[in-house]
């Protein structure tokens, strides 16, 4: 439990429950978004699956993390830029998901293209999801 997990609750009005802080270690501690059955078997025990279900939603809904789809359709979590807030996120950021290991990395600092939309249409968001290969991928092939 690191005073960085309990500011983040802190923050956005949550209470410091071991099961969030538990979710909250294991995101930060990767690079990548994570799959929801990645957290299942790292936490195996010590939370069920209805809490990391609801604790994932409320982390959602409060600004905390992110959702991505990869190419399968699984949901991956990624931790929020700090703006993030149960009013708005601010994840407009290119994501990248890798064919060969199939992580999802967040390229905060590749801002999204402009898109040009018809006349009558308004965005309210925009993803883009790229798929290649990741360096990682890259430097073991070569
Ligand atoms: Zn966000
Ligand atoms: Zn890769
Ligand atoms: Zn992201």
């Amino acid at each position: 439990m690191t005073e960085r997990h309990t500011k983040l609750l802190e923050k956005h009005g949550l209470s410091k429950t071991p099961p969030r802080l538990n979710v909250l270690s294991i995101l930060t501690s990767r690079e990548v978004a994570t799959p929801e059955s990645y957290l299942e078997k790292k936490l195996g025990d010590r939370v069920d699956r209805v809490t990391l279900y609801r604790t994932l939603k409320t982390f959602e809904e409060k600004g905390i993390l992110h959702k991505v789809l990869d190419q399968n359709g699984t949901a991956n979590y990624a931790i929020c830029s700090e703006r993030c807030s149960e009013e708005k996120h601010y994840d407009e950021h290119m994501h990248f998901n890798c064919l060969i290991c199939n992580k999802i990395y967040c390229m905060d600092e590749m801002k999204l293209p402009q898109v040009k939309l018809p006349r009558g249409f308004k965005a309210k968001s925009i993803n883009l999801t790229v798929r290649g290969i990741c360096r990682q991928c890259q430097s073991k092939r070569s």
